[in-house]
């Protein structure tokens, strides 16, 4: 796919003090975007469009370069001990993504330039946790290897996590631009997940994303390069064909996925298609033409984290699938992990 990059770019005046937010200000400056050297405090009011159908897509074309302030990271569980971000949001536009939820008034992109001060906060977090092995999630709030070739931070952070003992690096990724972090000094301490789904899932409702075949391909040189790896299938949905659909994805995944390059097993982490009250809200003014099941009498409510609750397929569904995605990994994948199925 083609590699993004923004129409509009803001910087927060103290991301300037920083070499990488002094370099991102020459990079961008001697292109044809639009470069506003001080960010407002309310970015989403100069984002051009009347309606949140012209507005969304232009706010994934904007971009914040800002300095991280707070250093408490949070707590991630169960995929990692501890979430730290070094992009917030992503350059894709999937009908149903979660952040419609979580960050839904401010859809535009940010990334953080102080990275020597975000390494040192994991350090201090893995000291905080007696200096044992200590897991972080780069991908809770938004996709870091999106712009991966505009900050190059991701392959820093992935070099950095190589030379420490007592920590893991996990994060997961919708684009294939993976060419930057091949021969990395990753030391298998970092975990490539690849968000994968079957072919009408993504041509539906994963736009501006890398496609079926190309996230394949971007899976196959990662694994090849012995990076441990792992795939999200999500959200997994129900449609006419959708058996046949994920056996094909999962019979091209066993062709080409070399996973002797490894020392870890392959993971798995399976997530039925499910949706929020807000998410509901924004998908409709964003997409009104979307094909997505948003019908709230097939769904059972199921409660969430912060009181949220969520639409979620009925249990007997829910069983099918997993029967069906359990049954697909033991056949393909025999010494897989599967982390889990919700
Ligand atoms: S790639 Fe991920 S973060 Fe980006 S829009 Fe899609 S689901 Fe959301």
């Amino acid at each position: 796919m083609e590699l993004f990059m923004p129409e509009r770019v803001f910087f927060e005046p103290s991301s300037l003090n920083y070499p990488l937010g002094q370099e991102l200000y020459d990079y961008f400056s001697n292109k044809n975007i639009e470069v506003i050297k001080t960010a407002p405090s309310n970015v989403s009011r100069l984002i051009p469009g009347e309606t949140e159908r012209e507005k969304y897509p232009r706010a994934k074309k904007t971009l914040v370069v800002a300095a991280k302030k707070s250093m408490k990271l949070d707590v991630c569980k169960p995929s990692a001990d501890f979430q730290f971000s070094l992009v917030t949001n992503c350059p894709g536009n999937c009908e149903y993504c979660y952040l419609q939820t979580t960050q839904g008034y401010k859809p535009y992109l940010k990334t953080y330039v102080n990275l020597e001060e975000i390494f040192d906060s994991i350090k201090v977090h893995i000291l905080k946790n007696d200096n044992k092995l200590t897991t972080f999630e780069a991908a809770s709030s938004g996709d870091p290897l999106a712009i991966e070739h505009i900050t190059g931070s991701l392959s820093k952070t992935i070099e950095f996590f190589g030379s420490l003992k007592n920590a893991r690096l996990r994060f997961v990724t919708k684009f294939n631009n993976v060419g930057p972090l091949l021969q990395l000094k990753h030391n298998s301490h970092t975990r490539f997940r690849i968000s994968i789904n079957s072919r009408y899932v993504i041509k539906n409702f994963e736009h501006n994303t890398a496609t079926f075949d190309e996230r394949i391909e971007a899976a196959s040189k990662i694994a090849s390069d012995g990076y441990p790896i792992g795939f999200i299938v999500a959200p997994i949905m129900i449609y006419d064909g959708w058996k046949e659909e994920y056996s094909e994805l999962f019979e091209l995944l066993n062709q080409k996925i070399d996973t002797s390059k490894s020392v870890e097993p392959v993971t798995f982490e399976l997530i039925q298609h499910r949706f929020t009250p807000i998410a509901k809200d924004f998908i409709l003014k964003r997409f009104p033409n979307t094909k997505l099941d948003l019908d709230e009498t097939k769904r059972i409510l199921k409660w969430g984290k912060f009181g949220r609750f969520k639409y979620v397929y009925p249990k007997e569904h829910a069983s099918e699938l997993k029967e069906f995605f359990y049954s697909l990994i033991k056949d393909r994948f025999p010494a897989a992990v599967i982390d889990y199925f919700t």
